[in-house]
């Protein structure tokens, strides 16, 4: 039997038409090889802090089993990134679509260009309130901790605000 695994993706976007693009990328995570989605977060907007005139970003968490392996997904993701982000213009600039590799399973992963769990994520309340919300009593497999205890205890004091559900279907026409 194949082995497979269930990995959480963190999605973020903070350019154009922020929604579609958060949508667009769960639909084509969806479509990745041996991999379907088996929960999505709901939607949320998250005021940037220090730079206040920045566009607010929309954040979402999305969980997959998947039989890629953690550099298969990784890869995959960074398509996506790649291919609803040909219009970035600017080098580090505004984000169209930006996708992290939150979780695989228990994995702990630290090679270069590849760090699982990822190694920012419990100090983000915008990656905490969505993963909370689909898998509340996830453990951090290098803290010990699950996803809703870490947000109760993150530092960010961060402005997060649930917007809504995804639409996933594809709109007619
Ligand atoms: P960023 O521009 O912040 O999206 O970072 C992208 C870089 O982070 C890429 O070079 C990835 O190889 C690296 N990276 C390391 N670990 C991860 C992870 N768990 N998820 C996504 N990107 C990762």
């Amino acid at each position: 039997m194949t082995e497979s695994a269930v990995g959480y993706i963190g999605i973020g976007s903070n350019m154009g038409d922020r929604q579609a693009y958060c949508e667009e990328a769960v639909r084509r995570i969806a479509r990745f090889p041996k991999t379907a989605i088996l929960a999505a977060s709901s939607l949320y907007e998250t005021a940037p802090l220090e730079i206040p005139d920045q566009d607010r970003f929309i954040n979402a968490v999305v969980a997959v089993r998947t039989e890629l392996s953690p550099h298969e997904l990784l890869r995959a993701c960074q398509e996506v990134e790649q291919f609803l982000g040909r219009k970035r213009s600017v080098r580090f600039g505004p984000r169209t679509i930006d996708l992290d590799v939150l979780f695989y399973g228990d994995r702990i992963i630290q090679e270069p260009g590849l760090t699982i769990p990822h190694p920012r994520m419990h100090e983000r309340r915008f990656v905490l309130e969505p993963l909370a919300e689909i898998a509340p009593g996830l453990e951090h497999p290098v803290f010990h901790k699950t996803a809703d205890q870490m947000l109760q205890v993150v530092r960010d004091r961060q402005d997060v605000r649930r917007l809504g559900p995804f639409h996933l279907e594809q709109k007619a026409g």
